[in-house]
Parts: C-alpha cells; structure tokens; sequence
C-alpha cells in the first residue's frame, strides 16, 4: 500500500480520494474548505495543518482542482510543492486544465527530479463515486506503470495517451464531441416534439436508428424521458455548464495552437457560452435541451 497525499477534495476529489482510502492506502488530504477534509478525514483519510506538510514523505501526489492557474499557483507558485515533494515521488494530476499548463509544470518538476503525469478523468461524480472513472494519462510509459495500480483504485478504464500533455488533448477532444452530441440530440428531441412526437418514442426510434448516442441512450436531456439523470431532477448535479464551457473554451484553444478546424465545437462552445451566460452555469449541461425549446425555460 502506498503513502499518497490528495488536493481538492471538490465533487471530484472527495470520492476518489474516499476510494483510494477504501482500498487500504495512507491517504493524507487537503483542501482550502476545512469541511471538504473533514468528510474524507470521517472516512479514514488523515490530513495535516498545511499542504507542505501532507506531501512530505508520500510516494504519489495527487490533485484534482479547477483549472491550470490553480495547479501552476499549487506546485511552482510562491513556496510551492516543488520545494517538498520527495525526489522521485510521482506527482498526478488528475484536473482538466490547458495543455502548456501541464508542460510547464511537468518540465520544472522534471528537473528537480519529481515524476509527473497528467490524467484526467471522464464519469462525473458518478463515476468518481462508483470508482468507475475514464484516465487519459499523459506522461512516460514508466511514470504510466508506476501510477497504474493506484489510478485503477479509482477507475476503470486507464489509457496511455501519449507524452505530457496528451491526457489533455484526449479528454478535450472527448468533451468536444460530447458537447456537440449534446446539443443535436436536444435539437432533434425538440424538433420532434414541435412535430407531435412523444419524446420516448422519438428517442426508441433513435436509438434503434442511426443517430443512437451516448446522451440518447445514457444522459437523455429531454425531463421525464429516463430515470436517475439529471434532466429528470431539474438538471440539478450532474456535470456544470460552467464546466463544460470551460472544457470547449480548452478545446478551442488547442484548435488555435494546432491550427486546426473546429466548426461544430465553435458553435457548440458558443451555445454553451450563451445558456451559461443566461444563468444556467450551476445546472446540468444537458440543460441546454431548454435552449431548442421555442420559449428557453
Ligand atoms: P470542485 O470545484 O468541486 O472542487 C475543486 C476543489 O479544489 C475545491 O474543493 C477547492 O476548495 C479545491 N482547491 C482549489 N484550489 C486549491 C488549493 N490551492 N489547494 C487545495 N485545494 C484547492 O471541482 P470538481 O467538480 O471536483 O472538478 C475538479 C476538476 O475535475 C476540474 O478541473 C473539472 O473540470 C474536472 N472534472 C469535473 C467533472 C465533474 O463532473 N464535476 C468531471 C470530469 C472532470
């Protein structure tokens, strides 16, 4: 069993971190809210008065926090983790941030002799709860090896991706095509129910049809359809707006620096942005279907 320390102990964190616990490791745990620790601490997790203190002595480091600035500010920023974390530990990232983020602090870590990988996740809080979760790791085959065993104590499917870095592009390019698969299901759910439909007949037909999908099938966005998703619990828990628009303003990023062409998840970020910036950033982003309606709820 190993010694591991866990930051951000958000939607995300708190259960993977709870798994990790669960399988038997020493887990010490840290977050800015004192209740977020204090729930992983009532599962058997220990945490310590800083976040220095959490790292010294663990052979992985784990993180799981908004965004790039967070993660840059977390390992070089002033008296950052750099300076105390063990030379040879191996340091995860597990948050969804930009791609130059993770090389610059990859690099740095590199040459004061810590491991890193990138690896972030797909599943949401239930598959982070159900330990289910999708890793798409960027790094070394070794750093890859060597964080297997513990990824797979908190998910189910680990890919190697390639070297930094690549973890990220993966998981943008998959929430780019879920973003866009997204709002054409709402479209052509909403078309059909203007048009007479039932929308669970529509999304019978659909699925045995050729436009069967991932958020048809699993995630329907139209209420009552399926359920246990958020569409029938007023897209309430689930996976924000505000976080999927960050994921497409990511993805659009990485389209400028490879100067790729990105029509479908222009226009999807752009709808994102606009159902965000309509005060729909806290629901569910299969809330969106509320876009296509004649009226938006
Ligand atoms: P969250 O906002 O619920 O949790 C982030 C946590 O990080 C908070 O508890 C915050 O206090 C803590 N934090 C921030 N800065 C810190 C610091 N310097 N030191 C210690 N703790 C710090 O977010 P989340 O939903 O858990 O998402 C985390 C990451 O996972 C994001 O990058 C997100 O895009 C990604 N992600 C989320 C989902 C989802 O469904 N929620 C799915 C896949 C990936």
């Amino acid at each position: 069993m190993a010694n591991i320390a866990f930051i951000g102990l958000g939607n995300m964190g708190g259960p993977m971190a709870t798994n990790l616990v669960n399988a038997g490791h020493q887990v010490c745990v840290f977050d800015l809210f004192p209740q977020a620790v204090e729930s992983v601490v009532a599962q058997g997790a220990t945490t310590k008065p800083d976040v220095a203190a959490c790292v010294a002595g663990a052979d992985f480091i784990i993180s799981m926090l908004p965004a790039g600035k967070h993660v840059e500010s977390l390992y070089l920023g002033d008296n950052g983790l750099i300076n105390h974390i063990a030379k040879g530990a191996l340091v995860i990232d597990s948050s969804t941030i930009d791609k130059e983020t993770v090389i610059k602090v990859a690099s740095a870590l590199n040459t004061a002799g810590i491991n890193f990988i990138d690896a972030p996740v797909s599943g949401g809080v239930g598959g982070a709860t159900a330990g289910t979760l999708s890793f798409m790791v960027g790094g070394s085959e070794q750093d890859f090896n060597n964080a297997k065993p513990v990824l797979d104590n908190m998910g189910k499917n680990i890919f190697h991706a390639g070297d930094h870095g690549a973890g990220q592009v993966a998981k943008v390019c998959n929430n780019m095509l879920l973003a866009v698969l997204m709002a054409g299901t709402s479209e052509a759910l909403q078309l059909g129910i203007s048009n007479g439909l039932d929308p669970k007949v529509l999304s019978e037909i659909m699925l045995q049809s050729s436009g069967k999908n991932w958020t048809l099938e699993v995630y329907n966005p139209c209420p009552n359809v399926s359920e246990n998703v958020p569409s029938s619990n007023n897209y309430e828990g689930g996976f924000m707006v505000d976080l999927m628009a960050k994921d497409l303003g990511l993805a659009m990023d990485t389209a400028v620096q490879s100067q790729s062409s990105t029509p479908m998840g222009a226009l999807a970020r752009n709808l994102f942005a606009l159902h965000a910036g309509a005060g729909n950033g806290g629901k569910d982003f299969s809330s969106i279907f509320n876009m296509f309606n004649k009226v938006e709820k």
